[in-house]
């Protein structure tokens, strides 16, 4: 089936004109008919715009453009409800973006577009990506594939599962502080979070400023690779991107590893760390060292401050990100006597009850009085983490770890306690901390239910290529990304 194939194999057919980019769009579209009743990955998606720019592609192959020259031409890909697509709806699964829709694309989303990929869909996620489940979108939550009784994991649990579901080829995600790497997890796909800089943030919605990172969810580290070199680079819109050469990502694909370094952190194998899910992390790293990896034990003794400096720098961060959002400017307006009383009654109704914990906690975190005890100090842990890492990476060339301490768990079943939902993303955190880049990859399932395991792979700063490559070698090597849920 059409919708099924990777990024390179439906470029390779579309470039041999065994099928039409229409054919693939309308594969797409059909299984979302078929099957998003029940996983609800989509706010929203318009078939015919789709279908439209899958002509648009047919007929640039036809006038002889190549895929050498637009390496996405003719491949839908669909977008996490946070990036701006000129023309879409921008909701941020919020309901006071109300029927707010993008006057211009995120750069992002230029580049694929540059690059011929067919841009659809409104994939669904946590409200202004707070969440690690996808239960606190305004508009329903997502299923997971591989059980629908079960979280998709997030906050971009509706790109995960879209490409789990193989509903669209590829997709594009946030990660803040794990939103893409512990959803592809949770889903049984490739999701990467590239450094802080590697791709511009213009566009974006802001939630978390210096965490934040836009990334591909994908069917094979291949399709990471090529993602990655397609939206990477230097961009005057965003400050804080960085002018770092973009390789061609897929050179690095030679599944040679010999002699490469994988450091194995000892503070990772924490309690609460599910046994099935440590016994496939444990069976990985056997698999590396048969193909001549060499596995070194190394430290990150700060790791046990990640998820509270966390929720303090991520909160402070949103609460000033997300004062924008005052019934003036964009979106949903509930009328008030006066502009305070309009603030407040638009804000009120408009943000669901975690993102309003979160303004809170971030208002508070940055109050004079508690600014230097909570901010500060976080601050100060924050270089403190990241030393640990760079550290670490003069020792190894990436470190592996679980992307997350269990399987996806029930709809509900975390949803009441903020604190045990805020646990699951231990593992992926403290790589946004540190700005370095970090990739989860299938490594097995759980055996009753059947569900799938992430590895966690963590990379130098700008250091794609090597962790690409650790990842690549270890998929082609095992079975476990070719297997799809039970549909
Ligand atoms: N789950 C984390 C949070 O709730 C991370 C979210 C993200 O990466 N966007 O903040």
């Amino acid at each position: 089936m059409l919708n099924q194939l990777t990024i390179s194999e439906l470029t390779a057919k579309l470039a041999r004109r065994d099928i039409s980019a229409r054919q693939a769009t309308q594969a797409c579209l059909d299984q979302i008919a078929r099957v998003d009743g029940s996983i609800h990955a989509f706010i929203s998606y318009n078939a015919a715009d789709a279908l439209a720019q899958a002509d648009a592609a047919d007929k640039a192959i036809a006038a002889g453009t190549t895929h050498a020259q637009k390496p996405l031409l003719g491949v839908p890909i669909a977008i996490k409800d946070v990036l701006a697509v000129k023309g879409q709806p921008l909701n941020c699964a919020s309901k006071i973006l109300g029927n707010f829709t993008s006057t211009y694309d995120a750069t992002a989303i230029e580049k694929l577009k540059a690059a011929g990929a067919i841009v659809f869909g409104r994939c669904n996620m946590d409200e202004f990506a707070m969440g690690s489940s996808t239960e606190n979108s305004a508009f329903g939550v997502t299923r997971n594939p591989w059980d629908v009784t079960r979280i998709p994991g997030g906050s971009s649990g509706g790109s995960a599962a879209a490409v789990a579901a193989d509903e669209c080829i590829a997709s594009l995600g946030t990660d803040t502080g794990g939103s893409i790497r512990q959803p592809a997890a949770l889903c049984g796909c490739v999701g990467m979070k590239p450094t802080y800089g590697r791709i511009s943030r213009y566009g974006l919605v802001a939630f978390a400023s210096s965490l934040d990172q836009i990334g591909p969810f994908t069917k094979d580290v291949r399709d990471a690779a090529i993602l990655l070199g397609a939206m990477s680079g230097v961009d005057p819109r965003d400050s804080t991107s960085v002018a770092q050469p973009v390789p061609d990502y897929t050179q690095a694909l030679t599944g040679d590893i010999r002699g490469l370094k994988i450091g194995l952190p000892k503070e990772y194998m924490i309690g609460g760390l599910d046994a099935e899910v440590k016994a496939a992390v444990d069976a990985a790293v056997k698999k590396y060292q048969e193909l001549g990896a060499e596995i070194v034990e190394i430290s990150l003794p700060h790791t046990d401050y990640a998820v509270a400096v966390y929720y303090i720098i991520a909160t402070a961060e949103a609460s000033a990100n997300l004062a924008r959002f005052d019934g003036i400017r964009y979106g949903a307006r509930v009328e008030g006597a006066d502009p305070i009383e309009l603030y407040s009654k638009t804000r009120g109704a408009g943000f669901g009850d975690e993102v309003k914990r979160r303004i809170i906690l971030g208002t508070y975190v940055l109050s004079s009085g508690y600014h230097d005890a909570y901010y500060l100090q976080a601050q100060k842990v924050r270089t403190l983490i990241r030393n640990d890492f760079l550290k670490a990476f003069e020792k190894v060339d990436a470190i592996v770890t679980p992307t997350t301490p269990t399987a996806a768990f029930k709809i509900g079943e975390k949803s009441g306690d903020p604190l045990q939902m805020y646990l699951s993303d231990i593992f992926t955190i403290s790589c946004n901390i540190a700005g370095i880049c970090g990739i989860s990859i299938p490594c097995g399932f759980t055996k009753n239910p059947k569900l799938p395991i992430g590895l966690q792979l963590l990379g130098k700063p700008f250091g794609e290529e090597t962790m690409l490559k650790l990842a690549h070698a270890y998929e082609q090597a095992t079975p476990w990304h070719r297997e799809k849920p039970p549909l």
